[in-house]
């Protein structure tokens, strides 16, 4: 007999760690923006695995490349080259206006690894003394879980408990240049930010912020780099959120969306100055540029190449603001959109994140909530105008209770 959802929830209790609170939806298939529970119950995915499914639960093409994949090599290990990698670096650098390519597996792995090679340029190439180099970060930040990247959160909750802590970053407000500018000095390798802060509720700097960042860092002489695993591959309407400002960052970090929804894929992309101070047994990962992943992150690539992801998320954008902004005043108290994407801010008289999500839930639509008050949109980018409608009604319908 197969379990109910009820059974499953239950059954995880005693033996999976509690390092989450899941809303209580059991998902056993999927197909583009949808998926169905235990019970065949179909939810609209609102929330699109953070961003990791950015072309949909199973997208054809990436399927696809996947069993091809699987039918003929998945694994060498960097200690020997695979066929799949060199074309996989190359497509990913022109997307991105690159020059080289990091290749690693999850987010957290993405930036711990932008981080030694910024101390590794600092040291080699500006000529910080040794064990000095700082790295600015912006408060309010998410980055990932790691030891050393939770040393410079300013989450509490993902701080405490977990010391000590990794020195050399200093932390100041986001959005504001006046700050970053008397933070950074001599010692400075790397200025490190997220272009839109999604955990944070997706909040979104004011214009010339990045381009501010841009020029601060050049003219400081330390690199920017630009945390790009949420915002990244379409989402906000471009393929990398800093395009909305015309900006080159020196390092670009990408993650969830670049493997498709199917095997974890992150890569540091960067100017061939800064990721060439690696040198052999510096850094490595035993899983990193595996063939599969770059056989689906190269599917990934292309998809982006045609550019309908990113025109779908910019216009399906205006929807999405549209559409909230006819709630704001009727339980909503404010919002943040770029692309599809969207931090709604929920009225506290209305109810909590959690539970307007637990009330969307049973109405069909996956949504997560955020810092307590906030909710999170960020549906497949595959999702059409009318399903974007529709996931708006339901909002207002559960937010006019
Ligand atoms: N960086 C940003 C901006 C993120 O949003 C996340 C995940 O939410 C990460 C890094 C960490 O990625 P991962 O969970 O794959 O380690």
């Amino acid at each position: 007999r197969t379990r109910t959802s009820a059974e499953l929830i239950e059954a995880e209790g005693p033996v999976l760690a509690h390092n989450y609170h899941p809303l209580p939806v059991v998902v056993a298939s999927a197909d583009g923006a949808w998926v169905e529970d235990v019970e065949g119950r179909r939810y609209l995915d609102m929330l699109a695995g953070y961003s990791a499914l950015n072309f949909g639960h199973r997208h054809p093409d990436l399927i696809a490349a996947a069993h091809r994949q699987l039918d003929r090599l998945t694994l060498t290990s960097r200690a020997f080259h695979n066929d799949r990698l060199a074309g996989f670096a190359e497509r990913l650098a022109a997307l991105t206006g690159q020059d080289m390519v990091l290749p690693m597996n999850t987010g957290a792995e993405a930036v711990e690894s932008a981080i030694k090679v910024a101390r590794k340029w600092a040291y080699d190439v500006k000529g910080v003394p040794a064990d000095q180099a700082t790295i600015v970060v912006a408060a309010d930040n998410f980055h990932g879980r790691t030891t050393t990247i939770v040393s410079f959160s300013t989450d509490e909750t993902a701080r405490t408990g977990f010391g000590p802590f990794t020195p050399g970053f200093k932390v100041v407000p986001y959005n504001d240049l006046a700050a970053l500018e008397a933070a950074v000095d001599d010692t400075t390798a790397a200025v490190l930010i997220e272009p839109v802060q999604g955990e944070a509720g997706v909040v979104i700097p004011d214009d010339g912020y990045l381009t501010g960042v841009r020029e601060l860092t050049r003219r400081a002489g330390c690199l920017f780099v630009a945390d790009e695993i949420q915002s990244d591959l379409g989402r906000t309407g471009r393929t990398l959120a800093v395009e909305h400002e015309g900006v080159r960052p020196d390092v670009v970090l990408l993650g969830k969306a670049l493997g498709g929804g199917i095997v974890p894929v992150s890569a540091v992309v960067a100017r061939r100055e800064v990721l060439g101070v690696l040198r052999p047994g510096e850094h490595g990962s035993t899983f990193g540029g595996n063939p599969l992943a770059a056989a689906v992150g190269t599917a990934v690539v292309e998809l982006l190449e045609t550019g309908e992801y990113q025109r779908r998320a910019a216009e399906l954008g205006v929807v999405l603001r549209g559409g909230l902004a006819s709630l704001v005043g009727k339980g909503v108290v404010g919002f943040r959109a770029r692309g599809l994407w969207a931090g709604v801010d929920i009225d506290p008289a209305i109810g909590t994140g959690r539970e307007v999500s637990e009330r969307l839930m049973r109405e069909g639509v996956l949504v997560k909530d955020t810092h307590g008050s906030t909710i999170r949109l960020a549906p497949p980018l595959c999702v059409t105008g009318g399903e974007l409608e529709s996931a708006l009604g339901t909002l207002e319908k559960v937010l006019a209770g």
